[in-house]
């Protein structure tokens, strides 16, 4: 889709449902019709690789035996998710998978599984049992791997990186939440991204306001897809050491990084790891902001945002 008006820059946009969400990619300038388009295309090739329901995705193979030669997409993400899964002991884990499944919350019958099946279900999960050999990935038998909680962002990655090599210097990227800021709005302002007020007490719903230029902006929570039964409310985002949702003190996490791979994959360890542990990977660990939302209202950013973050709440630094 292509707009323009007098004095402003053409305006390219497209937007489509991809990896189980919508997502947009919005780009201003000479070339951004074909950025938009090359961007929307490397998504869609993306998620062929990775989808975990496609009978023809590499992942798929993977999950069901096979040993495929992987692609340097598939590959890559695999060596990446690894690494983040050891850098966060475990709190970040592609291969809880078997875990989501049993939840049902990779198909529409979502339910609390039996207490047994959740413990005999653990033995195939923990990220230190899997291998990446020559060009393939080595698992023990039954374990399977899901890259839901990094895939948007490395996809995120790939569009900011197409928008530069299309010399796009303006661009929105929003792949289900998972947003890429390219240079500045077309009016020359920082773009401004809105971080969501999980207790919906905010004003708009929102928690405050990012203003960011060149970087990903990543936001997690249990909030964001859950199902509740007998009263109680169960999250998408697994605590793989005991097999239940995370639950803590924690309403949502957003990561602030260049790397949106790394902030995708480190907006859900940290949500495993609930305020307290967050806070202090964030003091041991630098080249990326947080805003933590707390339970009780509290909120928290890494000192970096500072003169980013607004909001009409009090806002506590992390040092
Ligand atoms: P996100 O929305 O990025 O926080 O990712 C959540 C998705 O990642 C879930 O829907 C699952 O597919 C997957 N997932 C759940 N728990 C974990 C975990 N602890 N580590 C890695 N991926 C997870
Ligand atoms: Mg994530």
């Amino acid at each position: 889709m292509l707009t323009s008006c007098a004095n402003s820059p053409t305006k390219s946009q497209e937007n489509f449902f991809a990896m189980d969400t919508y997502m947009t990619v919005e780009a201003y300038g000479e070339n951004a019709e074909k950025a938009v388009l090359e961007a929307k295309e490397a998504v869609v090739n993306l998620e062929k690789l990775l989808s975990v329901n496609d009978e023809n995705s590499e992942i798929y193979a993977v999950n069901h035996g096979k040993s495929p030669d992987l692609s340097e997409e598939t590959f890559d993400l695999i060596t990446l998710s690894l690494d983040i899964a050891e850098k966060t002991h475990g709190a970040f884990d592609p291969t809880v998978y078997p875990i989501t499944v049993a939840w049902g919350f990779t198909t529409d019958e979502k339910h609390v599984p039996e207490s047994g099946e959740i413990v005999s279900l653990l033995e195939k999960v923990g990220y230190e049992k899997a291998a990446v050999s020559g060009k393939k990935v080595v698992l023990q038998e039954g374990m399977k791997l899901d890259f839901g909680g990094i895939a948007k962002g490395y996809a995120s990655d790939k569009c900011a990186e197409i928008m530069r090599e299309n010399g796009v210097e303006s661009a929105i990227i929003n792949l289900g939440g998972n947003v890429y800021a390219i240079g500045k709005r077309p009016d020359g302002n920082l773009w401004r991204i809105g971080v969501a007020d999980p207790s919906g007490e905010g004003v708009e719903d929102r928690a405050g306001l990012l203003s960011v230029s060149d970087c990903a902006v990543v936001t997690s929570g249990n909030y964001q897809r859950s199902f509740t039964q007998n009263g109680i409310t169960y999250g998408h985002i697994i605590d793989p050491k005991t097999g239940y949702p995370a639950d803590n003190d924690l309403l949502s996490v957003t990561v602030v990084a260049a790397d949106g791979t790394l902030c995708d994959a480190l907006s859900t360890a940290l949500f495993v790891m609930g305020l307290e542990e967050a806070e202090k990977f964030c003091r041991e660990n630098g080249g990326f902001d947080v805003i933590l939302i707390a339970k009780d209202g509290e909120i928290y950013v890494t000192e970096g945002l500072s003169d980013k973050f607004t909001s009409e709440r009090t806002v506590h630094t992390i040092s």
